[in-house]
């Protein structure tokens, strides 16, 4: 799943985050892995529903017209492009709050989001934002919070959840045209941010590898 490395970051500082954009690629298999039986069980079927991060607007359709019971869309972070911030307003609401991770000061319905401490420097402390996609319901909140910021978090159809219908629903209630087929074997569309900060990301990889070869 493309930036989309949803699972928790165990351990490795910041600065190494920033620059794995191995984990990215890493993603991206797991990702092509669910297509791939997706692909299986739909009698060869070429293409899969996704939406354009960058048309979305966030209106809360993708929550609300999935016909699955609980929407086949999820947030998805690219940590390349996140600034772990302290006050994230992904993840804290913009009315009154106090911060701490009670529910009661999340932005998030369903309490999706982890915050997890990654260091400390000098008048500045940085935390880690992950998304629990078994909580998450698509409803595009912390999307919209995010976007005060960097805009890491964004809104990708999930195709192991997706049953890829001939009509996506969300599809035809999307009111800013977000939505298209792409091809099953490159079934995410990368924010175009998101692919910026990994290309550099995999720049610096490849500069402290010593290859000297730029992209
Ligand atoms: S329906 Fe369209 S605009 Fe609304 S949240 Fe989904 S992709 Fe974004
Ligand atoms: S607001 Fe966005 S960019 Fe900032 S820490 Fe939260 S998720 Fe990351
Ligand atoms: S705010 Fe909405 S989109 Fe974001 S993680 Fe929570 S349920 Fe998912
Ligand atoms: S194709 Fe069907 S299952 Fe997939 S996101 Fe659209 S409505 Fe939901």
């Amino acid at each position: 799943m493309s930036d989309a490395n949803n699972e928790p970051n165990d351990g490795l500082d910041r600065r190494r985050f920033l620059s794995n954009g191995a984990r990215a690629l890493g993603a991206l298999g797991v990702g092509g892995l669910g297509i791939g039986l997706a692909a299986g069980r739909g009698q060869g079927r070429q293409y899969v529903w996704q939406l354009d991060p960058d048309k979305c607007i966030c209106c809360g359709n993708c929550q609300t017209h999935c016909v699955l019971d609980e929407s086949a869309v999820k947030a998805v972070q690219c940590f390349q492009l996140c600034g772990f911030c302290d006050i994230c307003t992904g993840y804290f609401p913009t009315g009154e709050y106090e911060l701490n991770t009670a529910a009661e000061n999340h932005l998030c319905p369903t309490n999706a989001i982890r915050r997890k401490f990654i260091e400390e420097r000098p008048g500045v402390r940085y935390f880690e934002y992950t998304i629990d996609e078994s909580l998450c319901v698509g409803c595009g909140k912390c999307v919209e919070g995010c976007a005060l910021m960097n805009g890491s978090l964004y809104l990708q159809v999930r195709h192991d959840r997706c049953l890829n219908c001939n009509e996506c629903a969300i599809a035809v209630a999307c009111p800013a045209d977000a939505y298209r087929r792409v091809p099953a074997d490159e079934p995410t569309i990368l924010k175009e941010a998101a692919r910026k900060a990994i290309e550099g990301a995999k720049k610096t990889q490849r500069a402290a590898a010593g290859d000297g070869h730029e992209a």
